[in-house]
């Protein structure tokens, strides 16, 4: 079904708020097998709302609204959605209710312009909102519909699980399957350029690259008469993929990668320690994000100056002095001495130049990855030939959980 999405709201205009909601819709509508076509923002004017809710009508048959559905002068959301689809209004006893509730609840006196939310257009069906006051509702008219949600994005998740993704599905009539693969280790265009047989001419499954800090996700979606049919043909289309580059797969389920790492580390029951210089941390911050994460990190080490590296660890300053504190050879060293003093089974260092600036002979994007893993040492180069900090920084850290996951998974 063609869709579009009109954000409603002069701050999106002004730049002042981030326009989640459309990203947060358009993910989910393609995910349940709808075709978004358009993005509209409008600000709170009703003659430019009723333009392009005539002009989102002409192009597509669902068109979701977020914002202006409030209490206040400015939202006219519904009077206008209401006013193109010929519906009047009724009081919705229900909504009367629920606002009471909601300010008993916060014991706060309710404004008499919240009353202005119950009266929702007759023949709707409404959305019932527990984690706010505007309701959100669907209404429909010559095969086409409408969906207008309020616009704070706690409220739309709200709405969209509890109410309207259900009502949203009578309009599927094939069955939707997809399945999310993490990789890391290749760029988007050669991840590509190797699935190009597959994608190519491909209709269902349809395969889609997405680039993300580091790392490529792929989608294999398909729609099909049954769940069971679908669900075969991406599978089908899964080890075809892996035939071709499963050694860059990490999750076949949209896993993080330092949750995959740490359910690997578990599994095992395998202990692991990091000595950063430039990651600062970053390391140790990921695999502490995830739940449970103290049943395999003990400690971690942030030494930044190479006086830090000698004394902490115990890098000969021979070694830095002779190859460099940014080089295989110390990165190596630092996972050895952290390997001595922490006892864990695997020991990850990394030493770099984030940037933008590097030592003379060297580029920002250049560091170097040390391990000890079992009787196994080692290092892995990078340049990324980037002088941005901060995404130097997290690439370094993510080639950091790559090299545990290679080492652990024992492919490295
Ligand atoms: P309310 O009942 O809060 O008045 P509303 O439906 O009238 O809800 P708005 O007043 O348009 O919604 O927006 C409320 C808040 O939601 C805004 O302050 C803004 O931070 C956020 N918001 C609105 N639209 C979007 C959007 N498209 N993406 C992300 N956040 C949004």
């Amino acid at each position: 079904m063609k869709t579009s999405i009109i954000a409603v709201g002069t701050e999106l205009l002004f730049g002042q708020t981030v326009n989640t909601n459309a990203s947060y819709l358009s993910e989910n509508l393609n995910l349940m097998g709808f075709d978004v076509m358009y993005h509209f923002v409008v600000g709170d004017n009703p003659q430019r709302l009723k333009d392009k809710l005539a002009e989102a009508f002409r192009d597509t048959d669902l068109v979701i609204l977020t914002g202006g559905l409030g209490p206040t002068q400015d939202d006219l959301t519904k009077e206008i959605v209401a006013e193109y689809m010929g519906a009047d209004f009724y009081r919705d006893e229900k909504v009367i209710e629920d606002l009471k509730a909601f300010f008993e609840r916060r014991g706060r006196h309710m404004a008499e312009n919240n009353l202005k939310q119950a009266y929702l257009p007759v023949g709707c069906t409404p959305l019932y909102n527990d984690s706010g006051t505007a309701p959100g509702f669907a209404l429909e008219k010559d095969g086409k519909a409408v969906i207008c949600f309020p616009g704070p994005p706690r409220e739309l998740k709200w709405l969209f699980e509890n109410g309207a993704r259900q009502y949203l599905e009578k309009f599927m009539e094939k069955k939707m399957c997809y399945r999310v693969i993490r990789t890391i280790g290749i760029g988007e265009s050669d991840l590509e350029t190797a699935l190009l047989p597959l994608i190519d001419g491909q209709t269902d499954p349809t395969i889609a690259t997405y680039a993300k800090e580091g790392e490529c996700t792929l989608r294999v979606a398909s729609q099909r008469d049954t769940n069971e049919e679908a669900s075969a043909a991406v599978d089908e289309m899964t080890a075809r993929i892996t035939d071709i580059v499963g050694g860059y797969i990490y999750s076949y389920d949209d896993e993080e990668l330092d949750e995959v790492v740490v359910r690997i580390l578990k599994e095992k029951h395998l202990t692991i320690s990091a000595a950063e210089s430039c990651t600062g941390g970053l390391f140790a911050a990921s695999i502490t994000d995830v739940p449970g994460a103290s049943e395999v990190i003990r400690e971690s080490y942030v030494t930044y100056s190479s006086e830090a590296k000698i004394s902490v660890l115990g890098v000969p300053s021979e070694t830095i002095d002779t190859f460099g504190v940014v080089s295989p050879e110390t990165a190596e060293a630092m996972a050895e001495g952290l390997s001595r003093i922490s006892g864990s089974d695997v020991c990850i260092s990394v030493t770099g130049y984030a940037g933008p600036d590097a030592d003379e002979g060297h580029s920002a994007g250049e560091a170097y990855i040390g391990y000890v893993y079992k009787d196994r040492k080692g290092h892995v180069s990078l340049d990324t030939s980037r002088n941005f900090r901060k995404w130097n920084r997290n690439y370094f850290m993510l080639r950091m959980l790559r090299t545990v996951y290679l080492l652990i998974t024992d492919r490295m």
